[in-house]
């Protein structure tokens, strides 16, 4: 009975399996490929949700290095006329009465 067959079923036969086999092959391969979507998808999700409750890393640095960094007060001022030191809250020179 299968010789009543005409060859070109076969191929026909052969060709619509081997269809059928590459759409089950693509199929999967999508399924693959949105799976990995969905999981990087969910990773970013997770570090932006991280970044939110966190402050960005260059503000501590910034909070750090400003609380790092030396308030620059002078303790004592120098007369420029005379050289006299004198303390930092005067207005006028000690030694000369010029104006700080
Ligand atoms: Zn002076």
């Amino acid at each position: 009975m299968f010789s009543d067959i005409p060859p070109m079923a076969w191929v026909i036969l052969a060709l619509g399996l081997a269809w059928l086999a590459l759409r089950a092959w693509q199929k999967r391969q999508a399924e693959a490929r949105a799976e990995a979507r969905e999981l990087r998808m969910a990773e970013l999700m997770a570090e932006r949700e991280k970044m939110a409750h966190e402050p960005p890393p260059s503000s501590i640095g910034a909070v750090v290095s400003d609380s790092k960094v030396p308030v620059e007060e002078p303790k004592e001022k120098r007369c420029l006329g005379c050289r006299t030191v004198n303390p930092a809250s005067s207005t006028t020179c000690a030694g000369c009465g010029l104006e700080l």
